[in-house]
């Protein structure tokens, strides 16, 4: 295993903030991470400092670098896609964390297995796909989910998590919260239809269908609807640096929601199940006046207020003091508080 000293990330994250790792490595098996892991827990083992931190990568689309890192980043490169066992309806398949997400999703729609196109050209990897329960156009990654497998750092044991075990909640999981640093996630097995089942009740899909002239459904045809809106939605990392939604959508009593309605007319707000609301943060941000806002080279898209961009040289400081700006203005404005959806490392 190499481990390489003073790496530059820029590379590895889609916001192309130029933070430093003091050492650098990748895994491509449970011996490789154990490895990596030994090597950190050694390299601290002379000074009486805390133990080294480490920092488990993915495709680096949901993170934030805020400064240096002064430890060892391990990029999860363990790869493989293998149908484990298939009934009448469902395939169950297993995918390797370091397996990029958007590349499993075209595997599926290959294969006809639906269940995953609503969630097509989200950037990163299938092992971060449960940290935060990815989503997009009304499904989650929780619909699909079956089971994981992640290395407890805290007993150097293999652990199983069923469904029940991840507690996915709205861009959510036991991952996110109290097992946050603690499992580095190795395999997930998710549970494909081999009789689809359409999501288009988002109206974009709908209409993207019909510019495109699709009239026989399929699930290929809806993963080439959710691309075509999310091209012309998002702003593409490769150009300008960003980890798409940078807030998550707030949400609020029906109650809080009915005098924000009185203050403010046009919110935007989707009644949950449970009879709270959900806010759209980007109408928030805009309606507080940022979208397009630019400060040196950080900013607030033009397209898409919730997505926070580096234009070129911003530094994550920059990126993160820009977003709190903006947290403190919609809590002023709306009576709100925004939370993060971007991990701040
Ligand atoms: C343009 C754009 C659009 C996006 N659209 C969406 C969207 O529609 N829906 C959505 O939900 N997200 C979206 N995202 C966010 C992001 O793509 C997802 O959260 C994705 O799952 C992150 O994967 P990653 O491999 O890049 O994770 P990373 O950024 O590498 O890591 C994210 C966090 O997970 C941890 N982590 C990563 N891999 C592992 C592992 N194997 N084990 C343990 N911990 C791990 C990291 O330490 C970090 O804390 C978007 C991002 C961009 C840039």
């Amino acid at each position: 295993m190499n481990i390489a000293e003073n790496i530059p990330l820029r590379s590895c994250n889609t916001f192309g903030i130029n933070a430093v790792a003091r050492y650098f490595t990748s895994f491509s098996s449970t011996d490789e991470l154990a490895e990596g892991l030994a090597f950190a827990a050694r390299a601290d083992a002379p000074s009486a400092r805390p133990p080294m931190p480490t920092l488990i990568l993915g495709g680096g689309s949901n993170i934030l670098l805020t400064k240096d890192f002064d430890g060892l980043v391990l990029v999860n490169a363990i790869k493989g896609i293998d149908l484990v066992t298939e009934t009448e309806h469902h395939v169950f398949v297993k995918a390797g964390a370091g397996e990029n997400w958007h590349g499993f999703v075209q595997y599926c729609l290959k294969r006809n297995w639906a269940g995953v196109e609503n969630l097509s050209l989200i950037p990163g990897s299938v092992g971060a796909s449960p940290m935060q329960n990815i989503g997009a156009y009304g499904v989650e990654i929780k619909e699909v989910f079956h089971e994981l497998e992640a290395w407890d750092l805290h007993s150097g044991k293999v652990r199983m998590f069923t469904l029940n075990d991840c507690r996915f909640g709205y861009r959510d999981s036991i991952f996110k919260q109290e097992y946050r640093g603690r499992f580095v996630i190795l395999n997930v097995t998710y549970r494909l239809s081999k009789v689809p089942k359409f999501h288009i009740e988002y109206g974009a899909i709908r209409e993207a269908l019909d510019e495109m002239g699709v009239r026989q459904l399929s699930i290929q045809a809806i993963s080439r609807a959710v691309v075509r809106i999310r091209q012309a939605k998002l702003p593409d990392p490769a150009q300008t640096g960003n980890a798409g939604s940078f807030f998550k959508n707030p949400v609020v009593s029906a109650e809080q929601f009915s005098a924000l309605q009185v203050e403010s007319p046009g919110i935007v707000g989707f009644k949950n199940p449970d009879g709270a609301v959900k806010l759209a943060a980007g109408w928030l941000i805009e309606a507080a006046g940022w979208k397009g806002y630019r400060k040196g080279d950080a900013g607030c898209h033009a397209k898409q207020a919730l997505v926070l961009v580096n234009y070129g040289q911003a530094t994550g400081a920059e990126i993160y003091a820009l977003s709190e700006e903006i947290l403190q203005s919609v809590k002023r404005k709306f009576g709100v508080t925004l939370e993060r959806e971007v991990n701040i490392i």
